[in-house]
C-alpha cells in the first residue's frame, strides 16, 4: 500500500490501522505506511475519503 499527494491528513487510516502501520506527523504533507509493519490487509484503501491510498 502506498499513500499518495491526494491525502488530505483526515488521520482515519492512522486510527484504524489494525498494526498501525501508518503514522502522520505534525507538519507532514500526507500519512505515511511502514512497509516493514503494513499486512496488506487493505483496510486504510477501503476508509480513505479521497481514495488517497494505492496498490502498489
Ligand atoms: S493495508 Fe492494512 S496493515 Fe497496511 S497500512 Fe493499510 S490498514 Fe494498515
Ligand atoms: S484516510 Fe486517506 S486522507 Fe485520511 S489520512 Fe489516511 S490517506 Fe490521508
Amino acid at each position: 500500500m502506498v499513500i499518495t499527494d491526494k491525502c488530505i491528513k483526515c488521520g482515519k487510516c492512522v486510527e484504524n490501522c489494525p498494526v498501525a502501520a501508518i503514522s502522520l506527523c505534525k507538519g507532514d504533507k500526507q500519512a505515511h505506511i511502514d512497509k516493514s509493519i503494513c499486512i496488506e490487509c487493505g483496510y486504510c484503501k477501503s476508509i480513505c475519503p479521497v481514495n488517497a491510498i494505492e496498490d502498489k
